[in-house]
């Protein structure tokens, strides 16, 4: 239970309702900010403006999936007010106040140094990017059933990078009977890939093993889709790009000469926000009980 803990939402989308509904059944006292125009009420949470809460009084501050911008501004679909994430509301929490946020960028982290509070990037963890993986892969395949005209069975796929998304992909091509290679600069990864009954390739052969595939589905956050990778392939190939903004794929040229290629930014909010909420809400639930019982232990 979170019994005693005060934690302050501040903004975020559909995700953050599950994160609202498990810390309050878990009897943490929730003060929500940017909720205004939510017209659900959860019992133990509050919906506030951001001046009316005693930050001082604050366990955890929660920020949403994408943080804040870089002025502080947080993403609030249930509100039409602008609310700011700032140092001087840090400043005024205990020392011990944790904040969580999907992701992070320099104005937050600036906030973080300054304040010498604790910041934990929950995208980041292994196990919230393994679960993310699971709606994310759904929502590439929905993608590739939408923009080919071809089965995913007996397709070419060539996946780009073995990391958590890759690696989730490549596994369900591969299950779906797609004929799955996958491009990685490792030898360990590429001896998984062997392993797991696949094709492996060595990035720096990109050019030569995209000229027969019918999908290319990259993960690598990093310029690796090149003009010169996409002048390869076969005219009806489909880029699908996994990897954060702005991806990894030389969208312009793909677009010259008549290659569709997709960005496809934040899946798992879009395909299942109930499923991606529940992914963060249980990480944080399990985070803030340790947070608790460390203090509890000092
Ligand atoms: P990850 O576990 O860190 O994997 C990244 C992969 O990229 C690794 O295989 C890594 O290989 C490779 N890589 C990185 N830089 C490279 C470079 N310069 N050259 C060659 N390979 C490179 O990350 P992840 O969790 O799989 O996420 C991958 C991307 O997808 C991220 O940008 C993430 O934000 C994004 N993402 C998107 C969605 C969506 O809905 N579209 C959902 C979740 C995540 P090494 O091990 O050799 O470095």
């Amino acid at each position: 239970m979170l019994t005693g803990l005060h934690i302050a939402v501040i903004g975020g989308d559909a995700r953050q309702l599950e994160v609202i509904k498990k810390l309050t059944e878990l009897d943490a006292k929730l003060s929500l900010i940017g909720f205004d125009q939510l017209d659900h009420n959860f019992t133990g949470a509050s919906k506030d403006q951001i001046d009316e809460v005693d930050f001082s009084t604050i366990d955890a501050i929660i920020l949403p999936a994408s943080g804040a911008n870089s002025e502080g501004e947080v993403d609030t679909i249930f509100s039409n007010e602008t609310v700011v994430f700032t140092e001087e509301l840090v400043t005024k929490t205990p020392e011990h106040c944790t904040i969580y946020s999907g992701i992070s960028n320099q104005y937050i982290d600036d906030i973080i140094k300054s304040t010498n509070r604790k910041l934990v990037k929950l995208f980041e963890r292994d196990d919230v990017a393994i679960y993310n993986s699971i709606p994310t892969v759904e929502g590439t395949i929905m993608m590739a059933i939408q923009h080919t005209e071809i089965t995913i069975h007996n397709s070419k796929v060539a996946v780009l990078g073995l990391g958590r998304v890759g690696f989730s992909v490549a596994r369900a091509f591969d299950a779906l009977g797609a004929n799955v290679k996958v491009g990685a600069r490792k030898s360990e990864h590429l001896a998984r890939v062997f392993e797991m009954g696949m094709k492996p390739f060595h990035l720096s052969k990109l050019e030569d093993e995209v000229a027969n595939i019918d999908v290319c589905i990259n993960t690598i956050p990093h310029h690796i889709v090149t003009a010169s990778v996409i002048s390869k392939m076969p005219p009806n190939t489909l880029i699908i790009d996994l990897a954060s903004k702005p991806g990894g794929t030389d969208f312009r040229y793909a677009e010259k000469r008549g290659i569709k290629a997709l960005l496809a930014p934040g899946l798992p909010g879009v395909v299942a926000p109930k499923t991606a909420g529940q992914i963060v809400a249980n990480v944080m639930a399990q985070l803030l009980r340790e947070d608790l019982l460390n203090r509890k232990g000092n």
